[in-house]
């Protein structure tokens, strides 16, 4: 049989098997594996050339029970419902794992980012607002900012969500630009989360940072920012990084601000001098202590996982490891820190600035990070304790942790 690569199945089956090891029958399951509600949307605009142009939105929102729900806004041009819906879920496990109040959305319009001028950025982004407004709001729906989205779309959103309701609403949409009632800290945040979840993991299998080696697929915000944060604050030796041109490999360690610096010229880390190519396939492959997926999801599958030789792999990505290689991870003991627990810092730090928003009071970048040093730390202690007294692997026992949270809040409310 083919292994089931679509995201929402992924999820689903993952909750299917969450709801087992808690003891849970089909009547939570079927409670628990759909969206609340599913929105799309259609926007119709007027292009730069004079030209009219549709595109499809869509905004899942997935489950409420612990909070407002909360999740970024992604334009790409392979958008789909079946990704917004599986992302709404993960995020809805995620809010849970790291205990903040909130629940779980995603949304996404299929679009080209990179070929708009700024112009038709702004008309789409209030656009989309407009279609939204009455589903979103401080207390309802906090969206944020995602692939190919930036805080500067982030203003526009707020700004126009503002226009529509008469008064200052910030905390509305998180990610915004610092002057406009963003967090110190927020930009590097999901890196440096998933810096304290590996920091907590070479202890556990008891790996001295100091000269572990890391390869690092994608190059982006989070895949950058942990090679940095790794080589800058643990002396980590980065030995091999990748974009969507290809990657590179030095085994005697790559400067990561250099890789960041070529990519910036160049855009790509292809190139950077002292290097050799190595493709994306065989990056996954290399034998490292540390692996972090930073790019795409099904990366490690069915077909490569018996090839995978790190200690720690560090999800950064969002679904990068199928159910069917998670349970190989599990059997060769490789310590899996899960997505939704690895890529927390940035929904964490979200969440820091909705309550900065909510009071008109704001913290220094110190305050922020030791506060997401406290949140990470707990979920991956949690986390590790769960999968032991379940005897799982580690993404079953942040599941179980999450599941069973969110169920909770559910039967408090009467809605179980
Ligand atoms: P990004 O767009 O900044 O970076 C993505 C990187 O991946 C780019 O360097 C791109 O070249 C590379 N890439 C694209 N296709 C590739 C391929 N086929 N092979 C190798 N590399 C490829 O995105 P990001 O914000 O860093 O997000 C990366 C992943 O992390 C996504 O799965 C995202 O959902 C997840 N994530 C990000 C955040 C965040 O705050 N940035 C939060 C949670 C989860």
């Amino acid at each position: 049989m083919s292994e089931n690569l679509d995201p929402f199945k992924i999820s689903q089956e993952q909750l299917s098997d969450a709801c087992e090891i808690l003891g849970y029958g089909k009547e939570i399951y079927d409670a628990l594996s759909v969206p609340e509600r599913f929105i799309e949307v259609k926007i119709t605009m007027k292009m730069d050339d004079g030209s009219l142009k549709t595109f499809r939105g869509f905004r899942s929102q997935y489950n409420s029970a612990r909070g407002p729900m909360k999740g970024g806004i992604r334009w790409h041009p392979e958008e789909s419902a079946s990704l917004v819906k599986a992302l709404s879920a993960w995020m809805t496990w995620k809010t849970a794992v790291v205990d903040i109040p909130l629940g779980g959305a995603k949304g996404g319009i299929i679009c080209n980012p990179k070929g708009m001028s700024n112009r038709e950025l702004e008309t789409l982004a209030r656009a989309f607002i407009r279609k939204l407004a009455d589903f979103i709001g401080p207390n309802v729906d906090v969206p944020a900012p995602d692939v190919y989205t930036t805080p500067q779309i982030m203003a526009w959103m707020m700004d126009e969500y503002e226009t529509i309701v008469r008064k200052h609403a910030p905390s509305v949409i998180t990610g915004k630009p610092l002057p406009i009632g963003g967090s110190a800290g927020r930009s590097i945040s999901t890196a440096k989360g998933g810096v304290f979840t590996i920091r907590e993991a070479a202890k556990d299998i008891g790996l001295n940072l100091n000269g572990a080696t890391v390869a690092v697929q994608g190059y982006g915000n989070a895949g950058s920012w942990s090679a940095k944060l790794l080589q800058n604050d643990f002396n980590c030796k980065i030995i091999a990084v990748s974009d969507s041109k290809g990657g590179i490999f030095n085994k005697d360690g790559i400067n990561s601000f250099d890789a960041g610096q070529h990519k910036e010229k160049t855009r790509s880390v292809v190139g950077l001098e002292g290097t050799q190519p190595i493709t994306n396939e065989e990056l996954l492959e290399l034998d490292v202590d540390i692996l972090i997926p930073a790019a795409l999801e099904n990366v490690i599958t069915a077909k490569n996982v018996n090839n995978v030789k790190c200690k720690i792999l560090a999800e950064q990505a969002n679904g990068p490891t199928t159910p069917d290689a998670d349970k190989v991870l599990f059997d060769k003991g490789v310590l899996v820190i899960p997505d939704f627990l690895c890529n927390a810092g940035g929904v964490t730090v979200s969440y820091f600035e909705m309550v900065q928003g909510y009071y008109s009071y704001f913290w220094t970048e110190k305050e922020v990070f030791e506060a997401l040093d406290r949140v990470m730390t707990n979920a991956y202690r949690s986390t590790v304790d769960h999968a032991k007294r379940y005897n799982t692997y580690n993404r079953m026992g942040a599941y179980s942790i999450s599941v069973e949270r969110v169920v909770n809040a559910m039967k408090l409310r009467g809605w179980l």
